[in-house]
């Protein structure tokens, strides 16, 4: 048992990671294979299995080496069954990933989200090491999150706990988000609300910009450039990452206020700005944290595109690996 290995695998819309890792979170060999989107994702499962088979050859080792999977998937889970409710970027809708996974690869098989696991991962060996009460938050195309209380991911009665990216944070005439509501932190916070924000601010007047060539040339503006110029004190960029940082101080002051974490991680492609991002966010969240929550360590993730195969090896090791 001590020298087996776990697997994690975490599913994204264009590649699918995965890897394979000891007990101590140290990874093993890591590789990634390209999401097989055809006909609605059904091969993915078979695909996954032999990956893992192929890799174990090449390592002259056998399928006893491994404990268990661990994965993510980008969508909703039920975890009474390990299905996914709806991944709209594999083509699935109520898809037995446990189940089809179990069968195809002869392991056990526990699924998470992708954010969870990734949370997961930024817990056991990453930025978040050696804590047990930690908010993990994704900045990118969205924003995704994971909430840990005691050790364990918070998933609430339906699966949806730790949905950071929707917590309303413009109460009237809020921008349309892709769940429907309005005004949700992803429509402010994500790489997608960046460009929207910096093209109103463009939009608004004819103020110099750094930004306003990109503009003109077919709306070239990306989430990058924008940080970019505001690190270079670029007045329409700075006043979009204010806004910005003030509505996610704000969004996870509040989350602290009810979760009272120890730390706060930050993920995900915006969060490469580093420190222009993160000293205004630790300036808004200590304008509105309860004075005994202020402790939390506000920090950025440090394993990148590894966290949700690190946190998919430690859901195998903590629900798997009894065995
Ligand atoms: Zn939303």
């Amino acid at each position: 048992m001590e020298n087996k290995w776990l697997v994690g695998v975490d599913i994204g819309g264009t590649t699918i990671k995965m890897a394979f890792l000891n007990q101590e979170g140290h990874l093993v060999a890591k590789w990634e294979i390209a999401t097989n989107i055809k006909e609605n994702g059904q091969h993915i499962p078979k695909e996954i299995a032999q990956s893992i088979d192929e890799k174990l050859v090449e390592l002259n080792e056998v399928k006893d080496k491994l404990i268990g999977i661990g994965i993510g998937a980008p969508g909703p889970v039920d975890f009474a069954t390990g299905s996914i409710e709806v991944a709209v970027n594999l083509g699935w809708t109520d898809f037995p990933l446990k189940e089809l996974l179990e069968k195809e690869s002869g392991l056990p098989v526990t699924v998470d989200n992708d954010a969870n696991i990734a949370a997961l991962g930024e817990m056991w060996t990453g930025a978040g090491e050696g804590s047990n009460d930690l908010i993990f938050v994704t900045l990118g195309t969205g924003v995704g999150g994971g909430v840990i209380s005691n050790g364990k991911i918070v998933h609430g009665m339906n699966g949806a706990g730790g949905e950071i990216g929707h917590i309303t944070s413009i109460i009237e005439g809020g921008a349309r988000c892709n769940c429907g509501k309005n005004g949700c932190l992803e429509t402010i916070a994500s790489a997608t609300g960046i460009v929207r924000l910096a093209v109103e601010e463009l939009k608004r007047s004819n103020e110099a910009s750094q930004l306003r060539d990109y503009y003109n040339e077919n709306n070239t503006v990306t989430a990058k450039l924008v940080l970019d110029a505001a690190k270079e004190n670029d007045d329409v960029a700075k006043r979009v990452m204010e806004f910005v940082t003030l509505h996610l101080g704000l969004a996870l002051a509040n989350l602290a206020n009810g979760l009272n974490p120890e730390k706060i991680v930050i993920g995900g492609g915006v969060s490469k700005a580093g420190s222009t991002l993160l000293n205004p966010i630790k300036e808004q969240f200590s304008r509105f944290a309860f004075p005994k929550v202020l402790g939390a360590e506000i920090t950025i993730a440090t394993l990148g595109n590894d966290a949700g195969v690190i946190g998919g090896a430690w859901l195998a090791k903590t629900k798997l690996g009894t065995k």
